[in-house]
């Protein structure tokens, strides 16, 4: 069903700001960006914040005795406040900088899972997670041989949720489980799972990498034990990730990476570790990063305040009523309603890749493959599927582009395909010599 109020959203005021949205394509046509599930463009602020940086205050952080280590230093701190308000967490320090979503997750899965799980136990993974919640579960089943269980995934894109609760009763040691779906644009119920998982004393760790960038995050809300995401797909630079962990949690864990900044005493025969969050912090951080990463959040809670979610589930809407009636074309998951920012498509007889390539040379920008999400598509039984994702900054007229770019290579695949069968039927009749096709022989392959 399609949104009735309007949208107050400026989204061409948000277009302004990102200097790459200026861009025209290579072939003359202006640029349709629908990649954002994959990263974002950076607006002005952040390029300005981190360049400021560069120019006037960058040092090392927390080493030297300096004044511009010690502006640095107060800097990435800020950072650190600044991406805690951003999560409602209640104190910094349960803000650990990564390297990105992935980095927080394998962070997890050493320094929380080497301690807590041990032959035996189980590990619980959902179909429509991306491969960064699933492989570093699987090598920790594999370092401690524990298993790993996942939960699947119903016809209509939802998690089967009965399984999912027959499965936290038996009691395994972690939920893995992500905030929205990178492939479907399923919203999962976190909430009320973590209180599921909760009542079977679960560990809950939330992979909020796409919906960082669609609402706002409250993790006293949530309720999970950790939960991560990446600034590169919030409008922040790449290079850097959030692990928000519950301190009590994150006090217990030992330092995943050795070197330096985490420790705090090295002897000829060991060390000690240094406090939360900085024992997670080996080697020099990501410092002008997470200055962009802290000047992102503060855009994205601007964004959010503005009304930028219903432009998003406007364009979204649109673009499930219109692809939805172009015949060939199948869309993966829910309904509109139950959707969010992005939506998969495979189109009958072309391959993913191909109709990414036809729209690209239209101008518009759209992913094709697995996604990172492999069992997913196996699941669905294809091996690819193409994927348009919105942002703030994407127009409606951007729609418009992607239904028309779509409509056009559907009909020059078929004409292209036509023609290639008639050189066959010729170049059969040719081989025959006597001038009937050798289908009307009824020898056709
Ligand atoms: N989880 C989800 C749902 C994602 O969409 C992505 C990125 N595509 C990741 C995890 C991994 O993020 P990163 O590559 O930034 O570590």
């Amino acid at each position: 069903m399609k949104t009735q109020i309007p949208s107050v959203w400026d989204v061409e005021q948000a277009r302004a700001c990102f200097p790459v949205l200026q861009r025209m394509h290579p072939n003359g046509s202006p640029l349709a960006y629908l990649d954002n599930a994959a990263t974002t463009h950076k607006p002005l602020v952040v390029l300005e914040a981190m360049d400021q940086c560069y120019r006037a205050y960058y040092a090392n952080v927390h080493r030297g005795i300096h004044f511009l280590s010690e502006e640095s230093s107060a800097a990435y701190e800020d950072a650190r406040i600044e991406v805690a308000k951003f999560l409602h967490a209640q104190r910094p320090e349960e803000v650990v900088f990564t390297s990105g979503c992935t980095g927080s997750i394998n962070l997890v899965a050493h320094s929380w899972g080497n301690s807590h799980v041990g032959p035996g136990d189980t590990l619980v993974v959902t179909e429509m997670e991306h491969h960064a919640n699933l492989v570093p579960w699987f090598q920790l089943a594999q370092r401690t041989g524990a298993k790993t269980v996942m939960v699947p995934v119903l016809q209509d894109g939802h998690l089967d949720l009965e399984r999912l609760e027959a499965i936290l009763a038996t009691g395994p040691k972690l939920l893995a489980i992500s905030a929205l779906s990178n492939v479907l644009g399923i919203a999962n119920p976190i909430s009320e799972l973590v209180l599921m998982a909760r009542q079977y004393g679960v560990t809950v760790l939330v992979d909020a990498a796409q919906a960082v960038a669609h609402h706002a995050i409250d993790v006293g809300q949530w309720g999970a034990d950790f939960v991560v995401f990446s600034a590169h797909k919030m409008m922040g630079p790449t290079g850097i990730g959030v692990l928000w962990g519950r301190h009590q949690l994150l006090q217990q864990m030992q330092p995943f990476l050795g070197g330096g900044g985490m420790i705090d005493e090295v002897f000829r025969d060991g060390f000690t570790a240094g406090e939360v969050p900085t024992r997670f912090e080996a080697g020099t951080p990501p410092i002008v990063e997470a200055i962009g990463l802290a000047i992102a959040c503060r855009e994205m809670s601007r964004w959010f305040a503005q009304g930028v979610e219903l432009h998003v589930r406007q364009l979204v809407d649109e673009a499930w009523q219109r692809l939805s009636a172009l015949d060939g074309v199948s869309i993966l998951g829910p309904e509109a309603d139950a959707r969010h920012s992005l939506i998969s498509f495979t189109v009958e007889g072309v391959h993913a890749h191909d109709v990414a390539q036809m729209l690209d040379r239209v101008g518009v920008a759209v992913r094709a493959g697995h996604h990172c999400a492999m069992p997913l598509h196996e699941r669905f039984q294809i091996a690819a599927s193409c994927r348009a994702s919105f942002f703030g900054y994407n127009r409606l007229e951007e729609v418009e582009r992607l239904v028309e770019g779509l409509r056009e290579s559907m009909v020059r695949f078929r004409d292209r395909k036509q023609v290639g069968r008639q050189r066959t039927d010729r170049q059969r009749t040719d081989r025959d010599g006597t001038g009937k096709k050798i289908g009307d022989q009824g020898q056709a392959s």
